[in-house]
């Protein structure tokens, strides 16, 4: 079965954050000193994460990406790729990390059935690293993107934020590292997401600028034309080297957003811009029969009318999304706790 919303878009990626935790600090995402956290109970488990995918996968979702926070914190994350990968509706299991922990995880996450890596790399540069994350763990993440590239993953990519006077000078550098890694490179511009708490329209590097750039280095870049939902817009390089500019900030693709997001906790978020979520662990854990919980979902998207990027190009004087006190008061609305 598939539904639609009200714009038609179907209900088929599931982003599935696996804790709100993170390892990194990186100063566009998670920039402050104290953060509030989840409790602990109320972190779903893998089988009730488990039971949430069937019924997200009777309603037409086939599409899943772990994320956090940093996934591979969370305990035995292998097990549950591994209860995830054996349900065949799920065509695509996919994972995005600060590739940090990554390197000793790799061989394990492919053998449990991940079929996708995404690696999240903003620089090469290992001081500046340090301090846009607050972590001296550049090579370690180095180490992470080789064990992906030799553990046979369908694809290895790699994402970087490019943010004005921090790494705008590596777009190239970056292309040729990952060209150099087997791994397709897509630039996300930076975005005025919940915990974004130092965004400011000055810093964001818009994607005409980004193809700029590539082609004083490279030549004309020719779009990679192809039929997806994917956020990025790929674009090939004379020599054929393929590369993706995620531009959310000032192109979104809400049109075409077939994208939602659960918790750690079991919120469901229909747009990552969205202030109000679904709670699904509260019936879930009541008992509530599955067709309840499965017409919860299918109601909530038939009515799901987001637009959330593209409303933010309306707004005048932008800037960030929810002021500080606002995050503290509900953790749901931080990028790092819906997944990124
Ligand atoms: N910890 C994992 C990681 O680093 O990939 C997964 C979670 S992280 C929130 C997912 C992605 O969101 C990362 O690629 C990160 O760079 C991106 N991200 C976070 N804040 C962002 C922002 N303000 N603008 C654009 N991308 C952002």
């Amino acid at each position: 079965m598939s539904i639609a919303d009200r714009h038609g878009r179907p209900l088929r990626n599931l982003r599935i954050s696996v804790t709100d935790r993170c390892n990194l600090r990186c100063a566009y995402c998670m920039p402050e000193k104290e953060y509030v956290w989840l409790p602990r109970e109320e972190i779903l488990r893998f089988e009730e994460i488990g039971a949430l995918v069937d019924l997200f996968a009777d309603l037409g979702v086939e599409r899943v990406r772990l994320t956090g926070g940093e996934p591979l914190l969370r305990h035995d994350l292998p097990a549950l790729v591994r209860l995830l990968a054996a349900k065949p509706r799920i065509r695509d299991l996919a994972l995005t990390t600060n590739g940090v922990l990554l390197a000793p995880a790799a061989r394990a996450l492919r053998d449990a059935g991940l079929h996708r890596i995404t690696v999240s790399l903003d620089t090469l540069q290992p001081d500046r690293f340090k301090e846009l994350t607050r972590l001296d763990a550049h090579a370690g993440v180095l180490e992470g993107i080789a064990a992906a590239a030799a553990a046979g993953f369908a694809s290895v990519k790699i994402d970087a934020v490019v943010i004005r006077g921090c790494n705008d000078d590596e777009i190239v550098p970056l292309l040729e590292y990952g060209r150099g890694a087997g791994a397709e490179v897509r630039f996300i511009e930076y975005m005025d997401v919940g915990g974004a708490t130092r965004w400011s329209f000055a810093a964001v590097v818009p994607r005409s600028e980004i193809l700029a750039v590539v082609e004083r280095r490279y030549g004309r870049v020719e779009p990679v034309v192809e039929e997806s939902s994917a956020p990025a817009d790929r674009f090939r390089l004379p020599d054929g080297t393929t590369f993706g500019i995620i531009s959310s900030t000032t192109a979104p693709f809400c049109a075409s957003c077939d994208r939602s997001r659960l918790t750690a906790d079991g919120m469901w978020y229909r747009c990552l811009y969205a202030l109000d979520g679904t709670d699904l662990r509260g019936p879930l854990r009541a008992g509530a029969p599955a067709e309840e919980i499965r017409a919860r979902i299918a109601g909530a998207w038939q009515e799901r009318t987001d637009r959330g990027a593209e409303e933010r190009l309306r707004v005048r004087g932008r800037e960030a999304l929810v002021p500080r006190d606002a995050l503290v008061r509900d953790p749901h609305l931080e990028m790092h706790t819906r997944g990124g």
